[in-house]
């Protein structure tokens, strides 16, 4: 049966019980408005794990943009249903007070990610992101954890977290999971019409034509122009950016060349929304 916890001591009993079973954790950590990426790694965790830990918390401190917080979706009781339904062990679900109580002290800086890519364009996200993950990971304690291909920076950010911090933690990254019309799932699309949510599936359908292009011998340069001119034809969507990168350090790559693995990682802002994406290949 699944239990909901909000506050953190009811949180480290339980899982103090849990580890003095000798019980595999597995932990998702998720900002809620859940969707079937969310679901495919509670899935993985639960395949993989014998207790598996949900969190719902909007984390304020990985925000920028006050605006963007605030209209960020929140889908509470229908998010425990679908956990519950999915047979998630524990649903974490605490409020901004009572996990930042007492304001951190410490700051986390990424070095070179926090100037590419996301890091360029959301000033001290990855702060947030540390902090709170580090404290999910203080408090569950998990034997593994989940994060999406979505957020491949995130990825990368809490990688060299396990690295530094020398954490005996299982990262998994999983799949990103699309609508039939190839747009990533996100949380943020419920904040689309139907008709942007048309609009943006070209995110994905011009990562589609970069991964084509670059399969059949395309230079970066034309390959990128093609991407960005295919954006660019759509009215009401604004590219933040499209890049070429390395898919392991994600710096970008001047030259592409045979056996190189790629990120093509795109943002775009649509009605306000600001949605990213990203695909993987291999030359
Ligand atoms: P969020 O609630 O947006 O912070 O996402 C929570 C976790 O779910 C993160 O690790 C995301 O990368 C992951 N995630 C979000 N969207 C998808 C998706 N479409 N497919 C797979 N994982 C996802």
């Amino acid at each position: 049966m699944s239990q909901i916890i909000r506050s953190v001591s009811d949180l480290k009993n339980e899982i103090y019980k849990v580890k003095a079973a000798n019980t595999s954790i597995g932990l998702v950590p998720t900002m809620g408005a859940l969707h079937q990426g969310h679901l495919s790694l509670v899935q993985m965790s639960k395949n993989q794990y014998d207790v598996t830990v949900a969190t719902i918390f909007v984390n304020p401190a990985q925000f920028n943009n006050k605006e963007d917080l605030l209209k960020y979706p929140k889908t509470e009781a229908s998010d425990i249903k679908m956990l519950i339904s999915m047979g998630c062990d524990i649903i974490f679900v605490p409020t901004a007070a009572e996990i930042y109580g007492e304001e951190p002290l410490v700051k986390l800086n990424f070095g070179y990610l926090e100037n590419i890519l996301e890091g360029k364009h959301r000033q001290g996200h990855f702060n947030g992101v540390g902090l709170i993950v580090m404290k999910f990971f203080g408090l569950v304690q998990p034997t593994g954890a989940y994060f999406g291909q979505k957020d491949l920076q995130q990825f990368r950010v809490i990688s060299t977290l396990v690295r530094d911090f020398d954490l005996s933690i299982n990262l998994h990254l999983a799949p990103i999971i699309r609508e039939v019309s190839g747009l990533a799932m996100s949380s943020r699309n419920l904040k689309l019409s139907k008709t942007d949510q048309k609009k943006a599936a070209a995110i994905y359908a011009s990562l589609e034509l970069a991964k084509n292009q670059l399969l059949s011998g395309g230079k970066k340069e034309v390959v990128l122009k093609n991407a960005i001119n295919h954006l660019g034809s759509k009215s009401g969507l604004k590219l933040e950016y499209f890049e070429i990168v390395d898919a392991e350090t994600l710096k970008e790559k001047t030259t592409v060349n045979e056996g190189d693995r790629l990120a093509l990682c795109a943002a775009a802002i649509i009605a306000g929304v600001r949605l990213i994406d990203n695909i993987i290949i291999e030359l």
